[in-house]
């Protein structure tokens, strides 16, 4: 039976976000777990009840999660790290509290599903790991849609992927890898697949998008093991294997020469793979699900030129089936549940059930051989337009991206700002407290006019402004008590963007995000910081650091125009925000911060894409920032430590001062960049805001006296790694007379 039309998987935490009331419920005791079941069973009912309904011809199952894939995986195949065992709670509360913690056992490690902004936890595996096929969530989906008559394709993470994924856990021999266990993996697997074609399964999907990333040879030959021997299995169901998030690059190679029925691989992240497609002969036996409707952003499809593409790549497979780039998990569920977006901007918009739309009648079209059956679109029809903008990013010159070398720049601001060596300051945001939120609230709701909301906020900025002067800061900041979000606050201000009312989608576990659609030509109507930074800086003789969120990262946490490349987005954004500098060092702020916590996560997958992608995010950081004149000192942030990747660029983006988190990694950083020949100043965290931990002056000023003997200095400044807003004023406040008080030790023995 063939696979027609599909999607790789669907949203799950609920078009009201049904899933994550219920689970915040659970936790804090509000409801029990059969009633947490019943959510969760009603909304894995209700969509494959719509997939069916809408005409796809193999509909997904186990695209359910509680909180999260890999998680389960782990629970399936009893991975379960034994400081959870020990725990001894039932199946459900050891579920959460891998991914959330308990009691004194912290939560398992989360990190980022390759480029998305969803986050998975991170398998640990050991050579003692014994995989053991404990659990049967993907057997009971199944199971439970074909009661409700839905026949389905049940999907799996890969096991190659699995193990790629995992890190070695703590203690194992420093010869483990984790791709060590893949014999006893496959055993499982093989147990796994066989139960569900006994229960009646036609297909499974295994996606392995560890492969949409640069691989080892010895990685590769794993993967063709692995669906060597699955695909050897007696009896068992078709198979099909999928790729995406880019290329999948020699992976589709080896994949055709197993023998499995079906390979899958995204068309829109790595249309590059279309041109080889009819030069590997081993596919022409092969079904191709081809992912040509994007997964992972919100414009419609060209609907033509997909159907173009899977037609002629149809000539070179056995059988083509039409499908999504990737899961439809990193998108909202339904554009008609928007009221408020303008219609020329919801004409463009195809969210998770549009997409099936989408995808169905490409399936009729292809099948059919009808193209009748497919509306024209075309792409770009309704773009908000802003022809001032165009001809002022047709107008860049280098000399845009470029300001007088650091020395100077380094002189006329020691001069101006006069700041002692190892300089005290925040990140930008203070704790948000009860009352900033209700403050929020209550203007959201009409209960407070503009004018009333504005008083709340200058009076949390006075406060905060306080709070530091009495602390002994040496560069204070406003607080940022007025931003709901570092993104959103931005785009509400900036013209080009617009917001949905239920665009939800899953961050990690029941957290999830409505990023902003920047849709149009981006422009800035009215300064957007310069009152809240100027009002700040009237009340203290100390200079107030401005406050901004960088070009890279707007782009990173919206859903952005495909009609242009995003260097030239970026750089829209970049002259805003050039411009909002300009405005606020004429109001007299002489510090600007610019933070980029994105830069990193936005990185390729593969080696090769990255150059061009650095070029333009350092290049609209330097647009923006290079306006500044010499004495006014930029900074930058970034929110990890691991440097690798990107190390060169943070150099590139010539920002006079780079804080950035280094407290949990021990100040190793420092010799990471001294090794490139970085010579700003630099920031290196050393009070880890991530836990609730108040550090002690000791271990601050060991941290410090670190950095100290890496880096001169004068160029050396003192700060805690993140903003302080997920944060209490009970730890904050010890924790930053603690911070002042190491760096007066540090600086004495200077
Ligand atoms: N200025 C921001 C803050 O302090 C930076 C946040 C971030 O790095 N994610 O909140
Ligand atoms: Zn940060």
């Amino acid at each position: 039976m063939p696979i027609g039309s599909t999607v790789l998987g669907y949203p799950r935490i609920g078009p009201r976000r049904e899933l994550k009331r219920a689970l915040e419920k659970y936790w804090s005791g509000g409801i029990d777990a059969a009633q947490v079941r019943q959510v969760a069973r009603d909304l894995r009912r209700a969509t494959w009840a719509e997939l069916a309904a809408a005409g796809l011809d193999s509909v997904p199952s186990n695209t359910f999660s509680y909180y999260d894939q890999v998680l389960d995986t782990i629970q399936l195949f009893d991975a379960i790290p034994q400081r959870y065992r020990d725990l001894g709670l039932n199946g459900m509360d050891t579920y959460f509290a891998m991914a959330r913690g308990h009691d004194a056992v912290p939560a398992m490690e989360m990190t980022k599903w390759f480029d998305t902004n969803y986050h998975y936890l991170v398998p640990e595996l050991g050579p003692e790991t014994r995989f053991d096929l404990a659990g049967d969530k993907p057997i009971a989906e199944y199971q439970d849609a074909r009661a409700q008559g839905v026949e389905t394709r049940p999907v799996l993470i890969g096991p190659v992927t699995f193990l790629l994924l995992a890190k070695a856990e703590a203690g194992a021999p420093p010869g483990f890898t984790p791709l060590d266990l893949l014999e006893p993996l496959l055993d499982r697997y093989a147990d796994l697949i066989s139960r569900l074609g006994a229960a009646g399964a036609a297909w499974v999907q295994l996606d392995e998008p560890a492969f949409c990333a640069d691989r080892t040879d010895g990685e590769l030959a794993a993967l063709g093991r692995a669906y060597d021997r699955l695909s050897q299995l007696p009896g068992r169901p078709n198979l099909l294997v999928t790729g995406y998030f880019g290329d999948f690059g020699p992976a589709l190679p080896v994949l055709a020469g197993t023998a499995v029925e079906a390979v899958g691989i995204d068309l829109v992240a790595g249309r590059a793979a279309a041109d080889r497609i009819p030069h590997i002969p081993a596919l022409r036996t092969k079904t191709l699900v081809a992912g040509v409707v994007e997964g992972r952003n919100i414009w419609r499809t060209d609907l033509s030129a997909a159907a173009e593409l899977c037609a002629q790549l149809k000539q070179s497979v056995n059988e083509l089936a039409v499908s999504t780039s990737c899961s439809l998990l990193h998108v909202p569920y339904d554009l008609d549940a928007e009221t408020s977006l303008a219609p020329d901007v919801a004409a463009r918009l195809a969210f998770a059930r549009q997409k099936v739309d989408e995808v169905v009648l490409l399936g009729k079209a292809l099948a059919s051989g009808d193209a009748r059956l497919i509306a024209t679109t075309g792409a770009a029809a309704g773009v908000h337009r802003d022809e001032q903008v165009r001809a002022r990013v047709a107008a860049l010159t280098p000399e845009h991206r470029l300001r007088v070398p650091y020395a100077e720049r380094a002189e006329a601001q020691g001069a101006k700002l006069g700041l002692p060596p190892l300089a005290t300051t925040t990140i930008g945001s203070f704790p948000q407290t009860t009352d900033v939120r209700r403050a929020r609230a209550d203007l959201r709701a009409g209960r407070l006019d503009d004018a009333g909301y504005a008083e709340r906020m200058r009076a949390e900025v006075e406060r905060v402004i306080r709070l530091q002067e009495e602390i002994g800061l040496d560069v204070l900041v406003h607080g940022e008590p007025e931003r709901n979000d570092m993104v959103q606050y931005f785009g509400e201000l900036l013209d080009g963007f617009a917001f949905t009312e239920h665009g939800w989608v899953q961050s990690y576990g029941s957290r999830c995000v409505r990023p902003p659609i920047l849709h149009g030509d981006v422009s800035r109507p009215v300064p957007m910081t310069v009152e809240w930074s100027t009002y700040a800086q009237s009340l203290t003789s100390k200079p107030v650091k401005g406050m901004l969120t960088g070009p890279v990262t707007i782009l990173a946490w919206s859903f952005v125009r495909d009609d242009q490349p995003l260097g030239v987005t970026a750089d829209q954004v970049a002259l805003a925000l050039r411009d909002e500098i300009t405005d606020l060092e004429a109001a007299g702020i002489g510090i600007i911060q610019v933070d980029e916590p994105a830069l990193r996560e936005l990185l390729p997958l593969r080696a090769e894409d990255r150059k061009a992608y650095l070029d333009w995010a350092v290049g609209s950081f330097r647009l923006a920032t290079s306006g500044a004149a010499a004495g006014t000192q930029i900074h930058t942030h970034l929110c990890y430590s691991e440097f690798g990747d990107v190390i060169e660029a943070i150099h590139g983006l010539d920002a006079d001062v780079t804080t950035i988190e280094a407290a949990r990694s021990k100040m190793e950083v420092l010799a990471d960049l001294s090794s490139i020949g970085y010579s700003r100043g630099v920031g290196p965290g050393i009070y880890d805001i991530h836990s609730p931990r108040v550090p002690s002056t000791d271990e601050m000023v060991a941290l410090l006296t670190e950095a100290v003997r890496a880096v001169p200095a004068e160029r050396v400044w003192s700060n805690p790694d993140c903003g302080l807003k997920t944060r209490g004023y009970a730890e904050v406040d010890p924790a930053l007379r603690n911070l002042v008080e190491a760096t007066r030790r540090v600086r004495a023995e200077l």
